[in-house]
């Protein structure tokens, strides 16, 4: 059972503090996915779990094993990261070995598990070929290879299809699921991608400089986020977030925006006055014209600025008395740069955040 449990983690580089008490904890064969910003401390957590970096306070340990002072070639992990760097003059097969030589595993057995690792990735037919042989794709499942053949208790990745090109990234964020799906080794796998987090995590951890934010599965961090920070980062166009008031807290939250007008949601903990953001995801601005809307929705009058094409949808962007909104539509549309739209938008799909301190409100009945 490889739980890794990471417990009120801090690092300092000189008087900065990087990461300020981070804890999570990772269950056994889980694949976790660490995201946020570039800067955020990801890969410093990353790298402190190695055993590359000091743990400065705190306690990180592996299958019930405190391992801040133990050496990083017994921890028992292994790691992937964006530059991977093969050795030219050695063929795939020596590349994949190499750890298991340096750790003076006997001959058959290295070359047993080089074998079992290439199946698993396909690389079988490869072997004897020189990494120069090989597209990049191949080259990183080498890499990946390198990391198998070890059967560690922790996987670590840092951002490693970062450099492959995008149909590429898509094809190798499938395979690694697969991968992950038969081997079910606890897997911690860094990214600033949230479209990678979103695909491949069973829990995401949302970090921001230098803290977690939320911790979820892709549908809690999407449908449910905890703060306006990860309700921004996870989603693509990012959610809309229009300033509003309470205007008056009973059975119903009346909410008072910019130019007046006033929309009842569901109650939540508020109080009158309270300067709040309400976020809503480009989805759920849904066209009024289109025949959608009815009862129970409000509306919002908006001025198409930007029509964008992407063939399954469209992404328009508008101008409106609270600020820009983003919406997408289905397919093709026939609007065009300064149409008039009216947007309609459900209750239920309004995330209400205090704006002040960013965090998302509680329903009343919670
Ligand atoms: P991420 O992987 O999320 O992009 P990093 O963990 O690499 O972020 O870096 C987090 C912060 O720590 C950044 O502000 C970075 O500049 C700083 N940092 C990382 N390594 C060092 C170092 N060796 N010395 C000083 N600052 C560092
Ligand atoms: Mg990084």
């Amino acid at each position: 059972m490889a739980i890794v449990d990471i417990s009120k983690i801090r690092k300092s580089y000189g008087s900065l503090e990087i990461l300020h008490g981070i804890s999570v904890e990772v269950p056994d064969g889980n694949f976790m996915v660490l995201v946020g910003p570039s800067g955020c401390g990801k890969s410093t957590l990353l790298r402190m779990i190695a055993g590359l970096e000091d743990i400065d306070d705190g306690t990180i340990s592996i299958a019930g094993q405190v391992i801040n002072e133990v050496e990083p070639k017994h921890r028992d992990i292994a790691m992937v990261f964006q530059n991977y760097a093969l050795y030219p003059h050695m063929t795939i097969e020596q590349n994949m070995g190499f750890s298991l030589r340096l750790a003076g595993t006997a001959k058959e057995e290295i070359h047993n598990r080089v074998v079992e690792a290439a199946h698993v990735l396909g690389l079988f037919d490869y072997l004897h070929r020189y990494p120069k042989q090989l597209s990049g794709g191949q080259r990183q499942r080498v890499a990946m290879g390198r990391a198998i053949v070890r059967k560690p208790q922790v996987f670590l990745f840092d951002e490693p299809l970062s450099n492959l090109d995008a149909k590429l990234r898509v094809q190798m964020r499938a395979e690694l699921k697969t991968i992950h799906a038969r081997l079910q080794t606890t897997t911690i796998y860094v990214t600033h991608d949230q479209v990678e987090a979103m695909t491949m995590a069973d829990r995401i951890v949302v970090m921001h400089d230098g803290n977690i934010e939320q911790i979820g599965t892709p549908d809690e961090v999407y449908n449910d986020p905890e703060t306006m920070f990860v309700a921004s980062f996870i989603g693509s166009p990012a959610m809309n977030f229009i300033d509003g008031e309470v205007a008056d807290v009973n059975d119903k939250l009346t909410i008072r925006l910019a130019d007046g007008a006033v929309l009842e949601l569901p109650s939540h903990k508020v109080q009158r006055g309270q300067h709040i953001c309400l976020g809503i995801r480009p989805e759920h601005l849904v066209i009024a014209a289109m025949g959608n809307g009815g009862d129970g929705t409000f509306e919002l009058a908006a001025d198409i600025a930007v029509v964008e094409p992407l063939g399954h949808e469209t992404i328009l962007i508008s101008t409106s008395a609270y600020g820009e909104l983003t919406s997408r539509a289905a397919g093709k549309t026939r609007l065009a740069s300064r149409d008039k739209v009216v947007f309609n938008i459900l209750p239920e799909d309004v995330h209400i955040f205090d704006k002040e301190t960013a965090i998302r409100l509680i329903k009343e009945s919670q």
